[in-house]
């Protein structure tokens, strides 16, 4: 499938930072919009329906598995998520670049329909600050830390399939990093002739 919008897929293991870094990253970037994903999870905190995720009973999530609805969808930690078509369908459309925040292996179902989707693997320093993260959120039971570390070096062993890799040490500098990559994207020759169409007129350049 081919769309004029640049698709980012950024994935990490719970607590790396990859929420706090796309964030950061769409508030300087106003060209850029995240894909909301559907989930069979219970909202958490201050979640909203439509903000966060689109919180569906298990049963609706699998009517929409069956009916096509997602380009693609995972269980990850024991619940279910998913990326629908018709939340980014139409703005990759518009040539909107879109983001997806997603785990390893629906990054790489994206890879498989859309071989230019640029996937970015976000590693945090090392184990303890990962587990220290989680800690520090505050929003999930120790046990559940402990599911998350264990399925942490499972994810972190996947970052090889990745385009780039983002380290998240200093957060600052890894909204730097981010930048650069989506910059350098935009610089490519395809995307180039289509946003600059008027020098590459006037240079005969097709
Ligand atoms: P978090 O890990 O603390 O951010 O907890 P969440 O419950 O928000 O997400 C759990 C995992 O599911 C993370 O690895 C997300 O990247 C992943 N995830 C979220 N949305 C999707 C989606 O649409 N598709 C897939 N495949 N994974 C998703
Ligand atoms: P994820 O979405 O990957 O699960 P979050 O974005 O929720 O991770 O980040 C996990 C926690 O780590 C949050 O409390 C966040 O504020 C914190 N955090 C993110 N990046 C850094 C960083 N570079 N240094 C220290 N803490 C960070
Ligand atoms: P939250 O903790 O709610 O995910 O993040 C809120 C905002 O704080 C993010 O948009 C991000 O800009 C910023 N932020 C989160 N963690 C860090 C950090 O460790 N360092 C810095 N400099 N900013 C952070």
């Amino acid at each position: 499938m081919e769309y004029p919008g640049n698709l980012f897929v950024v994935a990490a293991p719970s607590g790396a930072g990859k929420s706090s870094l796309v964030k950061a990253l769409l508030e300087l970037d106003a060209k850029l919009s995240v894909s909301v994903s559907h989930t069979s999870r219970a909202p958490r905190g201050q979640e909203q329906h439509g903000r966060e995720y689109w919180f569906v009973g298990l049963d609706e999530f699998r009517d929409m598995v069956a009916r096509g609805d997602f380009f693609e969808w995972a269980e990850v930690h024991g619940n279910l998520y998913g990326t629908s078509r018709a939340g980014i369908e139409s703005r990759m459309a518009q040539g909107d670049d879109v983001v997806l925040e997603i785990d390893y292996q629906g990054a790489l179902q994206i890879k498989q329909l859309f071989p230019y989707a640029v996937l970015i693997f976000v590693l945090p320093p090392s184990w303890e600050e990962l587990k220290q993260r989680l800690i520090r959120r505050g929003d999930t039971q120790p046990e559940v830390i402990a599911t998350r570390m264990a399925n942490a070096r499972v994810e972190i062993d996947q970052a090889r399939h990745f385009d780039f890799v983002v380290v998240n040490a200093v957060f600052d500098s890894a909204v730097f990093d981010l930048k650069a990559i989506v910059h350098a994207q935009r610089l490519k020759y395809a995307a180039q002739r289509r946003n600059r169409s008027a020098v590459f007129q006037a240079l005969q350049l097709d």
